[in-house]
Order: structure tokens, then sequence, then C-alpha cells
């Protein structure tokens, strides 16, 4: 449930995974990244966001926690099935903590939109 904004001003955040750091700083605006979560786009699973390309750059494991107990890992290539898809089933939320991954990870992110607030990437690349 962590915000766009909480995530690219999070000390930890920035220490270890500076492009994610970088990709939710991109984010769309500030009301959007005030409102917006990191679980929310993950599930969302829209090609053109910001978090997506971050997450299999960094090879990060998605936490999945059943509603009635239990949970699995993905892989963030396993988690985007296609466009606005993903393995995510009804009962199951994106855990708090949804990146388990050991290490620092250097990163850089560059993205490409329409000078227009608020807009989706229309080119992204990221790398880890
Ligand atoms: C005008 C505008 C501009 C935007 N620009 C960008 C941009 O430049 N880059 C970018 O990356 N994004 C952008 N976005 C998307 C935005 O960042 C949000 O993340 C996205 O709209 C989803 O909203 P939300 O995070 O509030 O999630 P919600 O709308 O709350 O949830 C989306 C879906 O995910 C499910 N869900 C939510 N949390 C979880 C969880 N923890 N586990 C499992 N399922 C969950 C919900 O049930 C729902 O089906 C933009 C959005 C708007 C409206």
């Amino acid at each position: 449930m962590a915000r766009h904004a909480e995530v690219a001003a999070h000390p930890l955040v920035a220490a270890s995974y500076p492009l994610l750091a970088d990709a939710a700083r991109l984010i769309g605006d500030f009301q959007i990244r005030n409102r917006g979560t990191i679980g929310g786009s993950l599930a969302h699973a829209d090609p053109s966001a910001d978090y997506p390309v971050a997450m299999l750059a960094l090879e990060a494991r998605m936490v999945l926690s059943k509603a009635g107990g239990g949970r699995r890992v993905v892989g963030a290539d396993k988690f985007f099935v296609g466009p606005l898809t993903s393995v995510l089933t009804a009962d199951e939320p994106a855990d708090r903590d949804p990146i388990a991954q050991a290490g620092r990870a250097r990163g850089r992110r560059l993205r490409q939109a329409q000078p227009v607030a608020g807009d989706f990437a229309l080119v992204s690349v990221g790398c880890s």
C-alpha cells in the first residue's frame, strides 16, 4: 500500500534500489504520486507504467499472499503475462513487501513521455 511518493522518498529504497526510487519519481505528476500505490500499479500491469520496467530489470520477486492463508513468490518475468494482465488471482493481494531480493542493485531508468502533465511513457528503458 506504499504510495509512489513514499517509495520515491524512502531512504532505504534510495540506498538499496535506486532504480525503483527513480521509477517512482517519474510517475505521472504529484497528485498521482500521492494517491497511487506500488501494489496497485503492479497489479494493474500496465506495460506503459514505470514500476514494471524497474521490477523486470531488478529481477524482483513478488510475494503473493492468499486471503485464506498461504503465499507464493513469483518472479517479475512470470508475474506479468500480458498487457494489463498478471498472474494475480482474486484472493491474492500482493503483500505489503512485494520485493524480496538480496543485495543492492544499481540501475538506471530512462523515459520519454509526451510533455503533458501526468502522461505515461512512450518509451521506457530500465537496466540493472
Ligand atoms: C492521470 C494518470 C496518470 C498516470 N501516470 C502514470 C505514469 O506516468 N506512470 C505510471 O507508472 N503510472 C501512472 N498512472 C497509474 C497510477 O500510478 C496508479 O498506480 C494506477 O492508476 C493504479 O492506481 P492505484 O495505484 O491507486 O491502484 P488501485 O486503483 O487501488 O488498484 C488497481 C488494481 O489493483 C488491485 N490492487 C491494488 N493493490 C493491490 C495489492 N496490493 N495486491 C493485489 N491487487 C491490488 C485493485 O484491486 C485494482 O484491481 C497514472 C494514472 C493516472 C490516473
